[in-house]
Parts: C-alpha cells; structure tokens; sequence
C-alpha cells in the first residue's frame, strides 16, 4: 500500500529513493537487518531498465565496456545510424566528459583493476541472489543454463581470445565449442557459427518484471512503507534531520538516506555535493511472446552485438547502446534493426504480439556501480550506475548496502566503487 508523504511516520532509519531493482534490493536488506525503511518512487508501476531487460546474470562479464582499442571501433559503429552504438548530436556536448573519461579507462592499468572489481561483486553474485530469490518464493524462476556467445568468423573468435583468456584468470568458467556442437545445443539458430563460448555460470531469469513485482510486494510485506514522488534533492543541511525533499515540497525524513534511483541519480547526487559522471545508455529490445521456447539458453551474438533471451514471457532480442539522454523519445527503429538481426539469425521466429521497448542503463563510464557512503554526508549512502549489470548485481548491492548502513566491515572492499573517484 503506498502513503501520502505527509502520513509516514517520521523519521525511519533508512529512505530509499528509487524503487527499481537496486532500490528494492537495499531496502529488502535492510528490512531484514530490522531497520524500519521508507521507499519513494514517483510512479512504482511505471517502466525502467529493471523492467525490460534481458533478464541475464551475467556473472561472466567482469571486464569493462572501455576495452582497449573500443574506441577505433566506435568511430566505425558510429556511421551506421542504426549500428549498436549512437549518440546523438543534440546530446554530444553534454556527453562529451563521459566519454573522454571512458576513453581514458580503457588504458591498460585502469583496465585491469576494473575487472578484478567487476569479478569481486560477480563472484558473489548467486551467494546473494539465491536467498533473496527463496525468501521472495522465485528460486524457480532461476534458469541456470549458461549462456554462448557465438562467432561467424574465425577472426573475430582470434580477436576475442585474448579477452577470454583474461576472463578466465579472473575466475569465469567456460569452453569452447565448434559449430556442430552448437548446433546441437540450439538448434533453432542459423548454422553459420563456426565457434562458441558456453559460459557455464551465466543464468537468466523467467521475467524480470516479475521480480520487481514481487521484490515490491515483499519489502510491503515486511514492513517497508511505499511513498509516492518525486524526489528533488537530499537535504543534508546541519539544521533539519537528514530528508529526500519531495518536488511538492514534502520531506521524507531518515536517519540514513540510500540513493538508488538509476540513471536518474545523478541530481540527487550533485544535491549533496558529489559529482558523478553518468549517463543513460539507451537499449532497445523486441519480445516475441510465441517464440519463447525457441532457444534453451540465452545467446550472445559476438559480431553483431545483440543478445537473445529466452524468457517465459517470450524471446526477447535486444542490444544497442544509444546516448540520447534521459528525455529524448525512443527511436524504435532500432529495436527494429535488432529484430532484424533476430530474424536473420534465428530463422522462423514467430513475430505475433511483439513489443518493442526502451530503457535506461545508468551507465559510468569505468563500467563500475557507485556502491558506498557519499564524503559530503555520513547519512548518505549510494547504490546506482550498474549499466549494464544491475539485475545481476542487485542482491549483492542490497547485500553491501546494508553492511554500510549498520555500519560493518562491507563483504567487498567498497574503494572501487566510491563517489569519489570522480572527483577531480
Ligand atoms: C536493454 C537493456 C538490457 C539489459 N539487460 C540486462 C541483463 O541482461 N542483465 C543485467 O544484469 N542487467 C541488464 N540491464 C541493466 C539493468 O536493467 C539495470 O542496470 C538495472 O535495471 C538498473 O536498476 P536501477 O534500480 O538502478 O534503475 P531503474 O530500474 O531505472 O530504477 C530507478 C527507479 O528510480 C525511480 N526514480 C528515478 N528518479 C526519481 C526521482 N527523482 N524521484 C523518485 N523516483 C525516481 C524510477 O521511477 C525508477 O523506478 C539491461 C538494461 C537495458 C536497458
């Protein structure tokens, strides 16, 4: 049930601000350390990147976007107007410190330690995620089946193997396999891959609206109070206790505050005085409800930069990185260009009762989540940023959330993922 502003009991111990996946997750763990807890959102029904994506745990990616050399590649991407990455003009000047820190993350040093980064909050991934799942009644809708990543060219699997060899350093498991193996495991896919990659701990989820859906349902059920609104900026003046300022006006008071309104958090961020470099990196999918059973396991096209997901609610086939910003309307000619990837790849699919969505990646440009307590505010803690990553990472980030927040030695070292690194 979701209050009136003006209704709550003031103060709780922690105000989550957001109510997507990330948001959920802090307030699940902290309601289950006895903390009494607040949720805002302005519209908890309403879309965001936890609703739509591709609903992988994608715990074998644990290297950055930025890889070396990215940037050649970009510049060629960038000329097909429907080609995996885009920005838009009208967005460049705004983008631009984003992406000159983005490129400067790719250097080899600064490459390395965001892995082992990445690799230390994936590793935890499923020691997180399967209690939540069993407390929230979802442990079935888990399929752990691996995922492949599959290649056309013998070139583009050599240009890879690199990167597969680093991975595998940072503990991700996998194997090769040629293309009549492949074609064995997914038959439904075009017979023009010569190599593969199973990763054997990926997974992916039934729905991942659903999760939201019952996350919400959860945190209700264990206490947390719904608050609908939109915050406008985190008063952490010395005056007033600390309190998520509503637009209409009306405070939200909490003895800590957790921000975790994804690509949008950056405001509240700033309002406390801490700068942040995030963007929206928009992607785009299409889901096929009759097509669903058409592939076992999630596959990830290597050359052509689009996933496809088989959820129970259809195959969803989606990708894209576009940089347009948080208002910019959908250009769905690009879930379009991705479904056409689809067709081709995965011949025969039945189109009937497809939709087309957008979403919101909160993206860094390190690739890394902004998980800790702000240097400006004890009371503020953040937990935002994850990209590409925030279904797999969700528990985990409700996980260590709630060790900073009562205030225990975290369970990952938090220094990589700190505010303050984008400090100047
Ligand atoms: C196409 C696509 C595919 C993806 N695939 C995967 C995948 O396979 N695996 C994976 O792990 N991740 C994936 N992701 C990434 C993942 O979906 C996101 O990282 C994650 O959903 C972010 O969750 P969040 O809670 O931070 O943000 P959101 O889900 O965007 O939630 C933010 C919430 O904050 C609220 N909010 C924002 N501002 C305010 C405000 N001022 N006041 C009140 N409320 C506010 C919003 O209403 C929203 O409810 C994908 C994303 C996209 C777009």
């Amino acid at each position: 049930m979701e209050r009136d502003a003006t209704l709550t009991p003031h103060p709780c111990d922690v105000v989550v601000a957001g109510a997507g996946l990330i948001g959920l997750a802090c307030a699940h763990a902290a309601l289950r350390e006895g903390l009494s807890v607040a949720v805002i959102d302005r519209d908890f029904e309403g879309d965001r990147a936890s609703h739509g994506n591709a609903g992988g745990i994608a715990v074998s990616e644990s290297t950055p976007i930025s890889v070396p050399g990215l940037f050649f590649k970009a510049a060629k991407w960038l000329i097909d107007p429907l080609g995996p990455l885009s920005v838009s003009p009208a967005h460049l000047p705004r983008a631009l410190p984003w992406f000159l820190a983005f490129n400067r993350v790719s250097r080899p040093q600064h490459y390395a330690a965001i892995s082992h980064a990445l690799a230390a909050l994936n590793h935890r991934v499923y020691d997180d995620l399967l209690p939540v799942l069993e407390d929230l009644g979802m442990r079935s809708a888990l399929y752990r089946r691996g995922a492949l990543t599959v290649y056309e060219s013998d070139a583009a699997f050599a240009a890879d193997s690199r990167e597969w060899a680093f991975k595998r350093e940072l503990g991700v498991r996998w194997h090769a396999l040629g293309g009549a193996d492949l074609r064995a495991l997914e038959p439904a896919l075009a017979p023009v891959f010569k190599h593969a990659v199973m990763l054997e701990d990926w997974a992916h989820l039934s729905d991942p609206r659903a999760l939201v859906t019952a996350w919400r349902a959860r945190v209700v059920a264990l206490g947390a109070t719904l608050i609908r609104g939109d915050a406008e900026h985190v008063d952490v003046s010395r005056t007033q206790a600390p309190a998520v300022v509503l637009t209409s006006g009306q405070r939200v008071g909490g003895r800590q505050i957790v921000v975790a309104c994804g690509a949008w958090s950056a405001t509240l961020a700033k309002s406390v005085g801490d700068r942040v470099l995030l963007d929206s990196e928009r992607g785009y999918n299409t889901t096929l409800p009759e097509s669903a059973a058409t592939l076992a396991r999630e596959v990830i096209f290597a050359e052509r930069k689009f996933v496809a997901t088989p959820l129970d609610i259809g195959l969803r086939i989606g990708g894209a990185a576009e940089f347009a910003g948080l208002s910019a309307p959908p250009n769905y000619r690009r879930a379009d260009a991705l479904m056409a990837l689809g067709r081709r790849f995965i011949p025969g699919l039945n189109e009937q009762g497809a939709t087309r969505w957008m979403g919101h990646r909160p993206a860094t440009p390190d690739s890394l989540p902004v998980i800790g307590r702000s240097p400006h505010a004890d009371a503020v803690v953040y937990a935002f940023g994850h990209g590409h990553l925030g279904l797999t990472q969700s528990a985990t980030t409700g996980a260590l959330v709630a060790d900073v927040l009562m205030r225990r030695t975290p369970r990952v070292d938090l220094a990589p993922y700190a505010i303050s690194r984008f400090s100047p």
